[in-house]
């Protein structure tokens, strides 16, 4: 552990001038921004063009009808337009916040309503919940058209929106209720954890994140979800008898096999697993259900069970540790800097003895660059897991020494062109767009390597 404190204190000689250095770190945050926005909007217009082509790639010549490819090219410009304006709007929003001084004001705010119930500065716990929970609330308000918008315009011109005004409505006050009911309580662990620990607070703040998030995958499932979505078993029958058996196949432990009414609020569709190491829980969307034949779901699960096998959540998980790790290793550095805050526009008296949550909300836009150019890395890591996973799935008979699995790969392909149709996805894709955006490989570039996968097995095998 010391010698854990002394290199960390390193780092923060290295840092040492951000708490006496007058910088305008508002400036950066605010030429960071934008950059990151016009870069995002260049992308979009890199790819707007793509959405006018009237033939799809060769790879997908027999699954798109002319009639399905011109759907999917509209409902991908009208989604590339909304980006653009979404995307420029939130901008000129979240400038204008910082420009005119918004989250000193909410801090003030803060402090005025625990003043209220009589509580006073020296509650500085409090009063950071009373100004998250504020700012979140009143920064929410001007982008709440853009969700009716994109929920009731944009998704229903094209057929995928199910959800009505009053389930959306009650799904917000929902979503704060238990964001304040779940996240007033963790604010006050994360902040009381910095008071507690003092500068010694990386590797105890660490071990709280990973209870918590642990401890979220067990609750999530229980308590959260049922208030969205209803989980049902899948009832018996052909495709609960084959996800069985192959999960037994592959020693996976399964706990529980549900059915997710996904289609309530969209027909998008999908399937996933989740719990802990010895428990595992699949949810397949009722939509995939529909649309896909009990063989095909069988082999979109042998892709689910392949990141299982591969432990691709747990090694993205110990990813972002490292990414949270890093992230508090060069946060005391700006803990204490006044000149931070009062780049900002905090009052002196505030900048002073900076709030731990204001310092780490500004040490969050500070990173903002850095932010962006991980989550690309995350995305070309993502996007390797995929092709693993659609290997996994190709090469389960040679794994299984089951003949029946022979077509897994084309059943797999099947699958995964069905959804792309059905959920009207974009078939021509920029690369520069794709490497910053996507998580998942483009389908076009999935059934190449599926092709790829079945050739080499046939060639090893004869
Ligand atoms: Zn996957």
């Amino acid at each position: 552990m010391d010698l854990l404190h002394a290199q960390l204190g390193r780092v923060q000689q290295h840092l040492s001038f951000v708490a006496v250095d007058p910088i305008d770190w508002k400036f950066y945050v605010q030429v960071f921004s934008w950059t990151i926005t016009i870069f995002e909007s260049y992308l979009l217009i890199r790819q707007y063009p793509l959405y006018s082509k009237t033939k799809p790639p060769e790879a997908l010549a027999n699954h798109f009808t002319d009639d399905v490819l011109e759907k999917s090219q509209k409902y991908g410009k009208d989604k590339a337009k909304y980006a653009f304006f979404s995307g420029i709007y939130k901008q000129v929003l979240d400038s204008s916040i910082l420009h005119f001084g918004f989250y000193a004001w909410t801090w003030n705010a803060g402090g005025t309503i625990i003043a209220k119930f009589g509580y006073g500065p020296e509650y500085e716990i409090l009063q950071s919940i009373a100004f998250v929970f504020t700012l979140l609330l009143l920064s929410s308000l001007p982008t709440l058209p853009l969700s009716l918008y994109s929920t009731f315009v944009l998704e229903e011109r094209h057929g995928f929106n199910k959800t009505t005004l009053p389930l959306f409505v009650t799904d917000l006050l929902k979503q704060w209720a238990l964001g304040f009911v779940f996240g007033a309580p963790f604010l006050a662990a994360f902040l009381y954890i910095f008071q507690w620990a003092g500068d010694r607070f990386v590797p105890w703040l660490m071990a709280f994140m990973i209870s918590f998030q642990l401890i979220m995958v067990v609750i999530y499932p229980l308590v959260i979800q049922p208030f969205f979505n209803k989980l049902s078993p899948l009832p018996e029958g052909e495709l609960r008898h084959r996800i069985e058996a192959l999960a037994g196949k592959l020693r996976f432990p399964l706990k529980h096999l549900y059915e997710i009414d996904g289609s309530k609020r969209s027909s998008h569709s999908n399937a996933y697993f989740f719990g802990l190491p010895w428990s595992k829980h699949i949810v397949i969307f009722d939509t995939l259900i529909q649309q896909s034949k009990p063989d095909e779901v069988e082999a979109v699960l042998a892709h689910e069970l392949g990141h299982w096998f591969f432990a691709h959540p747990t090694k993205m998980m110990a990813i972002s540790q490292i990414h949270i790790f890093t992230i508090l290793a060069l946060f005391p550095a700006f803990l204490h800097a006044p000149p931070v805050l009062r780049s900002f526009d905090f009052p002196k008296e505030v900048a002073a003895q900076p709030p731990t949550i204001v310092a780490f909300l500004l040490f969050q836009m500070i990173l903002t660059p850095v932010e962006a150019f991980t989550s690309m890395c995350m995305n070309a890591v993502s996007r390797h897991y995929e092709w693993q996973a659609d290997r996994f799935a190709c090469e389960l008979q040679d794994r299984l020494q089951d003949e029946k699995m022979e077509d897994m790969g084309e059943r797999l392909g099947r699958a995964l062109t069905a959804l792309h149709v059905k959920n009207l996805s974009t078939v021509w894709v920029d690369w520069l767009y794709s490497a910053y955006h996507h998580s998942h490989p483009t389908l076009t570039e999935r059934l190449k390597a599926l092709e790829a996968f079945q050739a080499q097995r046939k060639k090893k095998t004869t």
